[in-house]
């Protein structure tokens, strides 16, 4: 991949807007949440400088880390995009202004009690669409009584669903895994859909994303 980060993000915007062309959707229904895991802070400042203001991180100490060092960029948005541990909500509950991975109770708990006193953070609760063993995210089963469960609490405002379905290039499978999420954001009321990275945030969209969470396409390939 070449170019700037700039140009990237250039290169990111024009191809999201194409996208919301094509679905008929407005370019504002769509947030592009830059992934910067892994990225030193100077690129983050070189996106921020073109524009960017919405940034995803997976690792909590991370985040932490990044938004201390980055504290002077005014209005940069922070979303914690990977599960976290109990103990580690902590590092991601003052700074973060969007959680995409809620999959536990205990982890709702904690957030909970950490944001007491500030404004209620916007909350994705992930879903396991792709039913794999080994990630992450709720079985959509039991997504009714977890719902029921962390939209009572304080602090949190739960907004939609998250997920990250396993990688496949079968565009037609890509799609069912989108349709199956939007549907069942609808059931369960949540307008939000955090959905797409690199490899599908176009066809994402088509489906509905209000969220789409891009790393490689801008940053380049991590190590
Ligand atoms: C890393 C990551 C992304 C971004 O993936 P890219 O392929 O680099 O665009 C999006 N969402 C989650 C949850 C991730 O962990």
């Amino acid at each position: 991949m070449s170019g700037s980060v700039a140009e990237r993000l250039a290169a990111v915007r024009e191809r999201v807007a194409a996208a919301c062309a094509r679905a008929g959707r407005p370019v504002e229904s769509v947030t592009l949440v830059a992934v910067s895991k892994l990225k030193p802070a100077a690129l983050i400042r070189e996106a921020y400088a073109a524009g960017q203001r919405d940034f995803g991180e997976n690792y909590a100490q991370e985040l932490r880390d990044k938004a201390a060092e980055l504290a002077d960029l005014e209005g940069l948005r922070w979303h914690a995009i990977g599960p976290l541990q109990t103990n580690k909500v902590k590092y991601v509950a003052r700074v973060a202004g969007g959680f995409h991975a809620l999959d536990r109770l205990e982890v709702a708990k904690e957030m909970s009690k950490r944001r007491e006193g500030t404004s209620p953070l916007p909350c994705y609760v992930e879903v396991n669409v792709g039913g794999e063993d080994t990630k992450s995210g709720l079985e959509p089963g039991a997504l009714g009584d977890f719902l029921a469960e962390a939209r009572a609490l304080p602090g949190l405002q739960l907004v939609g669903l998250m997920s990250l379905p396993p990688p496949t290039d079968d565009e037609a499978r890509a799609r069912g895994y989108f349709q199956t999420l939007r549907e069942l954001a609808r059931t369960h009321g949540l307008p939000g859909l955090s959905m797409g990275t690199t490899h599908d945030f176009e066809l994402a969209i088509q489906e509905g994303a209000t969220v789409v969470r891009v790393g490689t396409a801008i940053f380049g390939e991590r190590a």
